[in-house]
């Protein structure tokens, strides 16, 4: 049943893993979330995020109206400016002058119409993808290789492994639950792991050797294990005769480094790699999972196919618990790349470049043109809206003012581009306040369609709410655009069944077994069969069998000569480098509990609790060369921008390389936009950022006060605060403030922070230390707490979870000094900042776990306090914490 007991199977919006949820809204507005048991990809299981979707869909902050200059509008006037302003700009400057830029958060039916329009009806190949910054590497080295975009293995292979290397590869953060069906795999069949990341990251919990690679290194690493197998005759000969050609040149181009060569490159101790060596070279059932560590790299491209080199000399691919193995950011990254969404592929995995691919498409659309050569990916494409070569540009469903490269630079492009639409289900974005039309999106819950995750499982999404205000789902928005510029049969659709039916049947269109996606197997199923489908992986063709769940074990890529491609993949240095202006390493990524630029993970306070404010990690030899003080504040700065970021001295990070989120926007905190520092430098194959190496000079930020404060309602930050980060408490908001001038009146800036009305109800409790700075106001309003300001001339300790709790709470006269503490008394425990999000159990709760209560495993802290028995994203950190006692403890 799709929707059994009110609960509504669909998928959870987020990460590539794309887990099956189930929902069921209540009539108070609440959703209640689970995991689906029967989705294959999850069995059941969600991380903190997922589980956290329920706490992420209030209105309060949804675009709901369309509107032009800020100014609400009727659809029908908005669609009307936007479909006359991309008119009348193809008309005078032709159609490259107008892109699209949409986003792996689009459902495939959208993102088909969108690709449709654009290629096929007004002739520009100018439609490119957030998804570019994600895996557009994957996609390169894929078609490469094997002549096809194509994924070979399945999540299974990962439980039937016995060796897992994760490359650039945070999975127990970025792919929770494939990281937990993998620990799960380990420990029933003890799975080797290899980590290979310049961090210690938390999947490191489960490595049985780390290799903490030097930034930017991993071709080096595999042209040598790729020499290494041939040496030590690990090579399928069969395998290689008779399915792949272009060994010799690679073998020749990869053995141009010595070992000892190689181990200086990787920074890597020579033991280590030929253990790692070795261990390939031993292990038949091997699978190797990349992701955002390979792919946002100059030389992404390269890492990938020096990976596929490695599996394609061991035949270890297509056959169980073997393979190279691309994992996605985003939820339908692969739809896109299925449908045609980046500016170099046609839809369906057809080629631009292809004239029988180009007939084949425009036949079947009936459309009066196609596009014929690529379009501009993603940086070039906002190069040339810096240019005035775009002229019109409408953004879909992604914030690039905060995610490109060198994104002060994009904000000021978007600024100066003529017309600018942007479609959001968020109203207040970076980008959504440089539109000139703003669209009101159908949200998550709200909309209805397919996604394709990781291991090219087709799920569907299915609405469970109805949309609020004007929202309108983004392939009607597209649609009503295309039949307003003349297109209107062949945009008629009426729901996001037709679409895919029709895209089902294009992608059989002239397939006779020449192209690896075919879903025509489905092109006939009826609204009711669309509206039921379970999760199916392709290939679904009419021919498919079951069983055809993987590719490639027989050879049968999809070349002109139908065998596998060995990539020559000399080694290239990043392109750029550190100097002694900016000698360290910026590495930027994802933390545990926030998607993208937080439109909606920053609405869980539950999520907000474990990180609440943006971070540089350092290693404590570099914070002590810089003389940066742990929880102080530093300014990090690039060529290209600048951010103030929370230190965090952690001996995880290499020494030379410092790591940043990058989820944080100047909607969140004052300056921590962190793709503003990063330079534009793109792979030269798939056009992908170099996300992971900007060289970057970070220096102590003098604050001569910090603050912690809590608001009811959403304060006003007052001048002289020079850093600031928001983040939501159970109710109200916690601020985090830092400044170099001390205000002249503390009461005044409290005050003015917390909003106080000197009303007759209200009360304000005052502490203040002349000799120390410190400076404590409590304002009640009916005895109950509304807001609360804490200032320090150091980084402030006190018990932040504590004193959120407070909040709205009646405090009674013997709780008024320890709220002025902002400490618990010794009667209440104090739960330390929150580690499990899923149970609220904080680091003091489970440091007490393990210290008083003997706990020695994640097991134990588990059965103790509860946490991380729910989603698991949480224990690599609490192992960690076991470790540091045992540490601390023999030491
Ligand atoms: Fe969503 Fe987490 Fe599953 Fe990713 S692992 S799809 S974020 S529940």
């Amino acid at each position: 049943m799709m929707s059994d007991g009110g609960w509504t199977r669909t998928v959870c919006p987020y990460c590539g893993v794309g887990c099956g949820v189930l929902a069921r809204p209540d009539a108070g507005g609440h959703v209640e979330i689970k995991g689906d048991p029967d989705h294959p990809a999850n069995f059941g299981r969600l991380c903190s995020k997922g589980a956290a979707l329920g706490e992420t869909m209030s209105l309060d902050d949804r675009l709901l109206t369309p509107s032009i200059g800020g100014q609400s509008v009727s659809w029908e006037t908005a669609l009307d400016k936007v479909a006359m302003s991309f008119r009348s700009t193809i008309e005078r400057h032709a159609p490259d002058s107008v892109a699209l830029y949409v986003s792996g958060q689009i459902l495939s039916e959208d993102y088909y119409v969108a690709n449709k329009l654009m290629k096929g009806f007004i002739g520009t190949a100018n439609i490119d993808t957030n998804s570019r910054l994600c895996m557009a590497s994957s996609v390169a080295g894929h078609k490469r290789a094997f002549g096809s975009d194509t994924v070979p293995g399945t999540y299974q292979d990962l439980e039937l492994a016995d060796l897992v290397i994760l490359v650039g590869s945070n999975l127990a953060w970025c792919h929770p639950v494939l990281y937990q069906r993998l620990v799960a795999a380990r420990k029933a069949r003890g799975t080797k792991v290899v980590v290979i990341d310049p961090r210690a990251t938390a999947t490191c919990e489960i490595a049985d050797l780390h290799l903490p690679i030097a930034p930017g290194a991993d071709v080096a690493l595999f042209n040598g294990l790729l020499a290494y197998l041939a040496s030590a005759g690990a090579v399928n000969q069969d395998y290689v005769e008779r399915f792949t050609s272009g060994l010799g040149a690679a073998l020749k181009s990869s053995a141009d480094l010595s070992l000892e060569e190689t181990a200086s490159i990787c920074g890597l101790r020579r033991a280590d790699i030929l253990a790692f060596y070795e261990l390939f070279a031993a292990t038949e059932k091997s699978v190797t999972v990349y992701s955002q560590g390979v792919n946002q790299s100059s030389a992404g491209t390269d890492k990938v196919n020096a990976i596929i080199n490695c599996h394609l000399l061991t035949g270890r691919i297509g056959r169980p618990g073997m393979g190279p193995f691309s994992v996605t950011g985003q939820p339908n990254a692969m739809g896109g790349r299925e449908v045609g969404g980046l500016a170099n592929m046609l839809a369906a995995h057809m080629e631009l470049g292809n004239a029988e691919h180009r007939r084949i498409v425009q036949e079947f659309w009936g459309a009066p043109r196609i596009a014929k050569a690529a379009g501009l990916k993603a940086v070039d494409l906002f190069d040339a809206v810096a240019s005035g070569r775009i002229k019109a540009l409408w953004i879909m469903a992604t914030n690039p003012v905060d995610s490109l490269p060198e994104a002060d630079r994009v904000r000021k492009a978007i600024q100066s581009c003529p017309f600018v639409v942007v479609s959001d289900v968020t109203r207040d974005t970076d980008t959504t306040a440089l539109a000139d039309v703003l669209l009101p999106a159908a949200a998550w819950g709200e909309k209805d369609g397919t996604v394709t995750n990781s291991e090219r499982r087709i799920s569907r999404q299915r609405a469970f709410i109805e949309r609020p205000g004007e929202a309108k789902p983004d392939w009607w928005q597209i649609c009503e655009v295309a039949k307003r510029l003349g297109y209107a049969d062949a945009f008629a659709y009426e729901s996001p069944h037709e679409i895919f039916i029709e895209y089902a049947a294009l992608t059989g269109a002239g397939n006779d077994g020449s192209r690896d996606l075919d879903l025509s197997g489905l092109a006939d199923i009826t609204g009711e069969g669309y509206r039921k489908l379970e999760p199916i992986q392709w290939p679904a063709g009419h021919d498919s069998a079951p069983t055809d769940s993987r590719f490639f074990a027989e050879g049968g890529f999809y070349t002109s000569d139908r065998r596998a491609r060995f990539v020559e993949t000399p080694f290239r240095a990043p392109a750029s480098s550190v100097s002694a202006t900016y000698p360290l390493i910026l590495n930027t990524g994802r933390i545990r509990d926030q998607w993208h630029t937080m439109t909606r993970t920053g609405k869980s306070a539950r999520l907000m609790s474990h990180m609440s404010e943006p971070f540089l990690e350092i290693h404590p030899d570099d914070a002590n060369t810089l003389g940066l003080a742990p929880a102080s504040l530093c300014e990090v700065e690039s060529r290209h921008g600048k951010a103030l970021l929370r230190v965090s001295i952690s001996p995880d990070q290499r020494r030379g390389s410092v790591f940043a989120p990058i989820h944080w926007t100047d909607q969140y905190t004052g300056q921590a936009r962190i793709d503003a520092l990063i330079a534009s430098n793109t792979d030269p194959v798939s056009g992908q950022p170099e996300s992971k190496f900007t060289p970057v000079a970070v220096r102590p930020f003098r604050a001569s006060w910090y603050a912690f404060a809590l608001c009811l309602h959403s304060p006003v930050v007052p001048p002289g605060a020079s850093y600031y980060a928001k983040a939501p408490a159970k109710i109200g908001q916690r601020f985090e403030l830092a400044g170099i001038e001390t205000p002249a009146d503390w009461d005044d800036f409290a005050s003015m922070l917390l909003g106080v009305t000197r009303q007759r109800a209200e009360e304000t409790l005052t502490y203040r230390d002349v000799r120390s700075g410190a400076f404590r106001f409590a304002l009640l309003r009916e005895g109950r707490l509304v807001g609360a300001l804490f200032v320090g001339t150091a980084p402030l300790s006190v018990s932040r979870s504590w004193v959120a709790d407070q909040l709205g709470q009646s405090i009674d006269s013997g709780d008024r000094l320890r709220l002025l503490a902002g400490r618990p008394g010794a009667d209440v425990p104090d739960k330390g900042r929150i580690v499990c999000a899923c149970y609220e159990v904080g680091a003091k709760e489970i440091a007490e776990a393990i210290l008083k209560h003997g706990c020695e495993t994640a097991d134990a802290v588990g059965a103790c306090v509860k946490a991380g028995t729910n989603c698991g994203s949480c224990r690599s950190e609490i192992a960690g914490m076991i470790e540091l006692s045992r540490i601390s403890q023999a030491s």
